[in-house]
C-alpha cells in the first residue's frame, strides 16, 4: 500500500513530495449470489440449522496497466464466481463439528436448541477454521478470492451480503 501513498523523498536537503494514485474498480452482479446452508452452535437463533441467499460484490485496488484498467470487469467478476462456486448450495460449518469419514460427513454438536446429529455427503459440506458466521466466510471469500488476483492487484475490499440488508466486510492487500 505505501507506493500508493504520496512517497517523501530528500534530495540535497529539499524535501520533493511525489504524488501518485490509488485506483479501484468495483464489481456487482446479480450473478455473484449464492445460497448456502449454515448453523452457529452458541447462537440463540443461529443455532438451528438454516440457509441463506447471499450476495457478493468488491472493490479492487491496483495499478492502472498500459490498456488503462487495473483489471478487465469481466475477469475480476469470472474471479469472483469461481469464489462463490466452491461454497454454493453447501453446509458451511466449523470443522470442529465435523468428522470426515470417506465420502460421508458426520456433524454433531450440542447448541442452544439442543442436540443435532446429521450425517451428509462430504461433497455437500464446506468447512471452516472458525464458526460459519459472515465475517468468517466473508474472509474466507476475500482470501481465496485475493490468491487468485493477478500481480498489479494490491488489495480488495469484499462485501458479502447474508440476505438482503446485513453483511460483512473482509480487507485484503497482498502479503
Ligand atoms: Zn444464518
Amino acid at each position: 500500500m505505501g507506493r500508493h501513498l504520496n512517497a517523501l523523498t530528500l534530495t540535497k536537503g529539499k524535501i520533493q513530495t511525489k504524488k501518485s494514485e490509488l485506483h479501484s474498480l468495483f464489481v456487482e452482479d446479480d450473478s455473484l449470489h449464492f445460497d448456502y446452508g449454515h448453523c452457529l452452535p452458541n447462537s440463540d437463533t443461529c443455532s438451528v440449522i438454516h440457509g441463506h441467499s447471499s450476495r457478493i460484490s468488491a472493490e479492487v485496488f491496483g495499478e492502472v496497466g498500459d490498456d488503462g484498467m487495473i483489471l478487465d470487469f469481466a475477469d475480476a467478476k469470472s474471479r469472483l464466481k469461481d469464489a462463490i462456486k466452491t461454497v454454493d448450495h453447501k453446509f458451511i460449518i466449523c470443522k470442529k463439528y465435523a468428522k470426515i469419514n470417506q465420502n460421508e460427513c458426520m456433524i454433531e454438536f450440542h447448541g442452544k436448541k439442543g442436540h443435532f446429529r446429521l450425517e451428509i455427503p462430504a461433497s455437500t459440506v464446506y468447512l471452516l477454521e472458525k464458526e460459519a458466521t459472515s465475517e468468517n466466510i466473508a474472509s474466507e471469500l476475500a482470501e481465496a478470492i485475493m490468491n487468485n488476483m493477478p500481480k498489479q492487484v494490491t488489495a480488495m475490499k469484499l462485501f458479502f451480503f447474508e440476505g438482503v440488508s446485513k453483511g460483512a466486510t473482509a480487507f485484503r492487500t497482498v502479503s
